[in-house]
């Protein structure tokens, strides 16, 4: 590990410790070259298994402009999206996989992004879910409707990102996102 201060190529930990609740280990490394002090977190890598097969590693910059997308035009703040790809990477690893399909994290997109603006979320879910009729959009706002006014920010749980805090009239999420086509 380059030293971020003076590029040496060696360090030295001083201290480890565990993180995140064990999911990660954070050390604190001292340059052997300038003495400055740095740390480094240690975590297993996520992979998203896409619809092609290919995996590749999650990245929050990733969901972070497939969001921002959705946003434009609207009154989303740049911090809100890094927050938001934050809680969606949380939810995705309590999953306690080292693999998850893309469109889980999708999935895990939706709750949050339905708190944090309605439109970008109908906008999102109209290309995640492949919305294909205006019916499709007439279901989803009285699924907004009945839910009421966004709860704010609550704590992510599975439960609220999975099901988007609605029924869809028993209608199972899996078979329509798995009926879509491309990334
Ligand atoms: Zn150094």
């Amino acid at each position: 590990m380059r030293c971020p201060f003076c590029r040496h190529a060696d360090s030295r930990v001083v201290d480890s410790r565990e993180a995140d609740e064990g999911q990660a280990i954070r050390r604190r490394r001292s340059c052997t070259s300038c003495g400055k002090r740095f740390t480094t977190v240690e975590e297993p890598v996520l992979a998203v298994l896409k619809r092609s097969g290919v995996t590749e590693p999650f990245s929050r910059d990733k969901v972070v402009r497939g969001v921002a997308r959705a946003c434009q035009g609207r009154p989303v703040d740049p911090d809100a999206l890094a927050q938001l790809a934050h809680r969606v990477e949380e939810t995705v690893r309590a999953g306690g996989t080292a693999e998850v399909p893309s469109q889980e994290v999708g999935m895990a997109i939706l709750g949050p992004l339905r708190e944090l603006d309605e439109v970008a979320y109908l906008r999102f879910a109209s290309v995640y879910r492949n919305f294909s009729s205006v019916a499709d959009f007439e279901a989803e706002i009285a699924d907004l409707r009945a839910a009421g006014p966004a709860p704010g920010s609550g704590v992510p749980t599975p439960d609220g990102v999975v099901g988007g805090g609605g029924d869809h009239a028993g209608e199972p999420a899996g078979a329509r996102t798995g009926a879509r086509t491309g990334d």
